[in-house]
C-alpha cells in the first residue's frame, strides 16, 4: 500500500482553526481546489504562511483512508499585504467566498486560478477595488459558464431588456418589470461584462451610485444559479445594506 505526497502551489481562500489547534485551509490551485488539514497548525511555523489570501507551495499527504489530505510543509510564495486594509480585505474575502462557491473540489481550472490571482492583485493595488470585485465576479461566472442573459427578457422572451429581475439577477422588458429600467452605463456594464476583457470593463466604471443594484443583481443571480452561495451572500455590499 503506497501513501501520496504531491506538491500543490496555490492561493488560501479559506482558513479555519478547530479547537484541537488545527489549521483547515482551502487552496485554489491551477489543478483545481483542494481541501487540507495543518494538524495542530496553530502552534507552528505554518501557522503565519497558511493565511488568508497566502500563495503557498504545499506538500501535501494523502493517507489511505484520509479524505482529507495533511499539510506537511508550506513555504510562503507571494503575499499582498495591502490586502490587510480593511477596504480592500472585504473585497478580497468576497472574491475567495465566490471562488469557493464557484469551484468544485478536483476540477481542473488553471484558467479559473490565474482569473482569481489577477483579481485579488487588482483588488490589492487598483484605487477602486469595489469596480474590480464586481467585475471579476462576473467574470469568473463567464469562465464558470454560468451566463446571465441579456438578450431577451428573462421571463418573456422579449428582445432587448432593461429592467432589473429582482428574483432572478438577470434582465426583464418593460412589460415584465416592476422597477424602472437600469441606467445606461450599469446596463452596458451587465450586456457587455462577460464578453469584454478585463481591462475594458476597468476603463469604464460605472459610478458608485449605481453599484447597489449590480450586486443585488449578481447576488441573485448567484443564488439561483449556483446555489449555496450563504457565506458568500453575506459579504455581498448590497446584502448587507439591506440587513442592516
Ligand atoms: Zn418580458
Amino acid at each position: 500500500m503506497r501513501n501520496r505526497v504531491a506538491n500543490r502551489s496555490g492561493i488560501v481562500i479559506r482558513r479555519r482553526v478547530t479547537p484541537a489547534g488545527d489549521i483547515i485551509v482551502t487552496l485554489l490551485t491551477p489543478q483545481g481546489k483542494l481541501k487540507a488539514v495543518a494538524r495542530g497548525g496553530v502552534r507552528g511555523p505554518l501557522s503565519s504562511r497558511l493565511n488568508l489570501f497566502h500563495h503557498v507551495g504545499t506538500q501535501v499527504y494523502q493517507g489511505p483512508h484520509n479524505d482529507l489530505a495533511s499539510v506537511k510543509q508550506a513555504v510562503l510564495e507571494g503575499a499582498l499585504p495591502t490586502l490587510a486594509e480593511p477596504e480592500r480585505y472585504a473585497f478580497a474575502h468576497l472574491m475567495a467566498e465566490f471562488a469557493d462557491a464557484l469551484f468544485q473540489e478536483g476540477e481542473f481550472s488553471e484558467q479559473a486560478f490565474e482569473l482569481f490571482a489577477a483579481a485579488l492583485r487588482g483588488v490589492a493595488h487598483q484605487p477602486d477595488p469595489e469596480w474590480v470585485a464586481l467585475v471579476m465576479s462576473y467574470k469568473l461566472l463567464g469562465l464558470a459558464g454560468i451566463l446571465p442573459q441579456t438578450a431577451r427578457c428573462a421571463r418573456c422572451g422579449a428582445p432587448e431588456p432593461e429592467h432589473p429581475d429582482p428574483l432572478g439577477g438577470q434582465l426583464l422588458c418593460r412589460s415584465c418589470a416592476a422597477l424602472p429600467a437600469y441606467p445606461a452605463a450599469s446596463l452596458d456594464f451587465l450586456r457587455g461584462v462577460v464578453r469584454r476583457t478585463v481591462r475594458m470593463s476597468m476603463d469604464r466604471p460605472v459610478a458608485a451610485a449605481e453599484r447597489p443594484l449590480l450586486w443585488r443583481a449578481l447576488e441573485k443571480f448567484v443564488a439561483v444559479q449556483v446555489g449555496n452561495v450563504q457565506s458568500w451572500r453575506q459579504l455581498v455590499p448590497s446584502a448587507g445594506a439591506a440587513a442592516s
